[in-house]
């Protein structure tokens, strides 16, 4: 988990006899005047796992508007070639990776006359973080593929900027075991646990009460359960506020979402799993809330963005100027909060039963999910299986009680196969 000491300010600040405070991003004196230092800074190298992605084309963004801070030397996708391509000729990393070992040729003949390697392939993927011109590794891949890619980076000592939420839904006891023999710090892009992140910035992580994970309730959050159950793809991907990824945005309709976020809570903050609650927040201007003993609630408030929260993420927990637009408050009359509804969405309690069950649950619980999303995104299921799909897979799927990775990967194998075979 992140140790308190993580919610400081992470800048490193230097004081010289000369009264001039300088911050110090591993930065290069190059020589002293009587009166003023001169630095250059070595801009942070980042492997962007996920380019493609709707979080990955917005850090993109980030680290173009501030070639001072930040380089993307390593960029790497799925599926999306043609995307990829065309993002590797903007941000010119050294390496351009593809999941998919089939489209390898096809990236080679674009990037090759630019100068850029290539490589293909899950394990090309995950080997990448480790390279010597990589800092920090945005992890903003989709579902369980994130897993393999955060181990070789805790291994490697690198920083993440995880995105990639499945990882610490899968494996968070794993990733936390890791994390105690490494130097390596995990900075949470997921906006609700930036907000936590955020509140927590400064207290006695022993003094938190409650963490209170907002949620936006999704396009579903008015319907009754009947018309949740009939919900076709088109009205599932039409969320209210935020615009994201498919994936996440059928999980934010049933709820899901939230559930894994109580989960990954839990793993980054070391907070019981009793005093971490979901509320229901339809505007999505607070992005999460902490309550302390004394009675105090420290909450995080921004227009729905996720500029913000990758960059304090990628800056290590320090601000960026205008990372997203200023929020108004006046431009939103009322914030509203509501208890959410587990009976029309059965897939929030999943968490709680994940939590108190431990072990290779939750890795369960992600991999039927993934597969039940994709069925219901091809119009295979009907999204009240969704949760039916994970209820019969948890059923049907071993159990290890104290997991290692090599478990993980078999459990995820054997769920993924048993959800198959409900779904058809
Ligand atoms: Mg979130």
């Amino acid at each position: 988990m992140l140790a308190a000491k993580d919610f400081e300010p992470s800048l490193k600040i230097a004081k010289f006899g000369l009264g001039v405070w300088l911050l110090g991003f591993k930065s290069v004196f190059l020589h002293v005047k009587t009166n003023q230092l001169a630095i250059v800074n070595t801009p942070k190298r980042i492997a962007v796992l996920g380019a493609t992605g709707s979080i990955g084309r917005q850090a993109l963004d980030i680290i173009a508007a501030h070639p001072e801070r930040y380089r993307a030397t390593v960029l790497a996708a799925g599926r999306r070639v043609d995307d990829l391509i065309s993002l590797a000729s903007i941000h010119r990393p050294r390496l351009a990776i593809i999941a998919d070992e089939s489209l390898l040729q096809r990236l080679r003949e674009a990037l090759a006359p630019l100068g850029i390697e290539t490589a293909a392939g899950p394990q090309a993927l995950a080997c990448c973080v480790e390279a010597d011109d990589v800092d920090t590794v945005l992890t903003a891949t989709v579902g369980y593929s994130g897993l393999e890619p955060t181990v070789h980076a805790i291994r490697a000592g690198k920083d993440i900027a995880l995105a990639n939420k499945e990882t610490l839904v899968v494996a968070g006891e794993l990733v936390n075991r890791m994390l105690a023999d490494s130097p390596t710090r995990i900075f949470p892009v997921d906006s609700e646990h930036s907000a936590v992140a955020q509140c927590l910035c400064g207290e006695d992580i022993s003094r938190v009460e409650r963490l209170l994970i907002t949620a936006s309730g999704g396009p579903f959050r008015t319907w009754d359960a009947d018309r949740i159950a009939r919900a076709t793809a088109a009205d599932a991907l039409r969320h209210p506020n935020w615009n994201m990824g498919a994936k996440i945005t059928i999980d934010s309709a049933s709820m899901m979402n939230k559930a894994f976020e109580i989960i990954e809570a839990h793993h980054l903050f070391g907070i019981a799993p009793s005093r971490i609650e979901a509320v229901v927040h339809p505007q999505s201007i607070v992005h999460s809330m902490v309550e302390f003993t004394d009675g105090a609630v420290k909450a995080q408030l921004g227009v729905p963005d996720m500029h913000l929260p990758i960059a304090y993420a990628l800056g290590e927990h320090t601000r960026l100027a205008a990372a997203s637009k200023p929020l108004r408050l006046t431009d939103y009359a009322t914030l509203t909060f509501e208890e959410p509804d587990p009976v029309r969405f059965p897939c929030l309690g999943l968490a709680q039963y994940a939590l108190e069950r431990r072990g290779t649950a939750a890795c369960t619980i992600n991999a039927a999910n993934e597969i039940a999303v994709a069925a219901f995104l091809r119009g295979q299921i009907a999204f009240g299986d969704i949760y039916r799909t994970i209820e019969k897979t948890l059923a049907n799927t071993s159990f290890v009680a104290s997991p290692d990775y090599a478990d993980y990967v078999a459990v995820n194998a054997e769920a993924r196969a048993k959800a198959l075979e409900h779904i058809s």
